[in-house]
């Protein structure tokens, strides 16, 4: 039982969308594909990896010291002592070996590239679906067949402002998203008031079902100046207004937002998220944590922050991660977090769920096969082929 192979290479993500902070015009991903010598249905059991969008591929990493150490363990090294499987969590040990603590960035890429490739594999060595694989092994059996997604998208359309916004949050309900997310900080105050006075009309006037996000644009002043015009809406949450390492903005604005808050896709260690959670000013009762596994060291690192999340007095139901992909919503579904994000059309063949999930009122169904499920995304199959033979 081992890695025979760990193949690498980098794919493009590029659109030409852009948010507050940044444009996606050279936007890629890392892509990994790991081999293993164990056999099912004829075939040795392989795993797919992949970071989510936002951040760039993380490949010289990767190449020049988290899969050499892989390869230098000796064959026996990622066995689990208690089954006849990989262990992901000696794999972590071993990837991180010589890396000092802090400064949680590329790195963490990274490493979680590898992770959820090693996670597919030992769902498939199993030959369960992960989501059904993580209830029994960490939440009393309790998986989830059906998750809460939202649509996120709502970016600037220079020149047809308001038609453009409305046609494409229109489009998220025709395919079945009953809440969506926009984009706000890109445009003036007064400019983005009207943008989402304008997807709240599409939305039968319920702001509930409408969420907004600043991807860290805003000072202390312009988040508050924000937060006084947007909570008479009624919004269903406020997304990552100031700079994603200013906890005491954050705590601020928590204090005089009553609405719900969200953040933390840009933290990417179990220590930064409980440093959001000790001096950030986030409420378990009604603020949203939105980790990206994929971005943030892994499933492996990702259990970690549910447990210091719990000792902090937080439900894991309180989490939405961040990225749209596959991984995530395997994570949520098997351990009971709140639900995951998506980008309709965007970040696609990483991004996106399986071929056949159909959104109805918010709601996506887990795929049965074994693993992830990426063998049931055609068009991501196609392009691992593609990119390795
Ligand atoms: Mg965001």
């Amino acid at each position: 039982m081992r890695i025979i192979d760990i193949a690498e290479t980098t794919a493009s993500i590029a659109s030409d969308i852009r948010n507050a902070y940044i444009d996606f015009s050279k936007m890629d991903v890392s892509v990994v594909k790991i081999t293993t010598d164990v056999m099912r249905q004829g075939e040795p059991v392989v795993g797919y990896g992949f970071n989510s969008n936002g951040r760039y591929s993380a490949s010289g990493i990767l190449r020049d010291r988290i899969i050499p150490r892989l390869r230098e363990a000796g064959p026996d090294a990622l066995k689990d002592p208690a089954r006849e499987n990989l262990d992901p969590f000696r794999a972590w040990d071993l990837m991180m070996k010589n890396e000092k603590p802090g400064g949680h960035g590329e790195r963490s890429v990274a490493v979680g590239v590898i992770d959820m490739a090693l996670w597919d594999i030992v769902a498939k060595i199993e030959e369960k679906p992960l989501h059904q694989l993580l209830a029994e092994r960490f939440n009393d059996g309790k998986a989830s067949d059906h998750t809460f997604v939202y649509a996120a998208g709502g970016y600037y359309y220079p020149g047809k402002e308001i038609t453009g916004l409305q046609d494409e949050m229109r489009s998220y309900l025709d395919m079945g998203y009953s809440t969506v997310k926009m984009k706000i900080g890109g445009a003036s105050l007064k400019d983005d008031l009207a943008r989402i006075e304008a997807v709240i009309d599409i939305l039968d006037g319920d702001a509930s079902r409408l969420a907004v996000d600043a991807n860290g644009r805003f000072d202390l002043n312009t988040a508050l100046a924000y937060a006084r015009a947007l909570e008479p809406l009624g919004l269903r949450w406020y997304e990552e207004a100031g700079d994603p390492l200013d906890y005491a903005l954050q705590a601020v604005l928590g204090e005089i937002y009553k609405g719900p808050l969200a953040t933390g896709e840009n933290l990417f260690s179990h220590q930064d998220a409980r440093n959001l959670l000790r001096y950030g000013g986030m409420r378990p009762d009604r603020d949203i944590l939105q980790f990206d596994p994929a971005l943030s060291y892994g499933l492996v690192e990702y259990l970690r922050t549910l447990d210091v999340m719990r000792q902090a007095g937080w439900s894991p139901s309180r989490c939405i991660p961040h990225g749209g992909h596959q991984f995530a919503l395997s994570i949520a579904a098997g351990l009971g977090l709140g639900g995951n994000e998506s980008y309709p059309g965007i970040f696609a063949p990483f991004g996106g769920f399986t071929d056949t999930a159909t959104v109805e009122d918010s709601q996506i169904p887990l795929p049965a096969t074994p693993g992830i499920g990426f063998e049931e995304k055609s068009r991501l199959m196609a392009l691992y082929r593609d990119l390795f033979g």
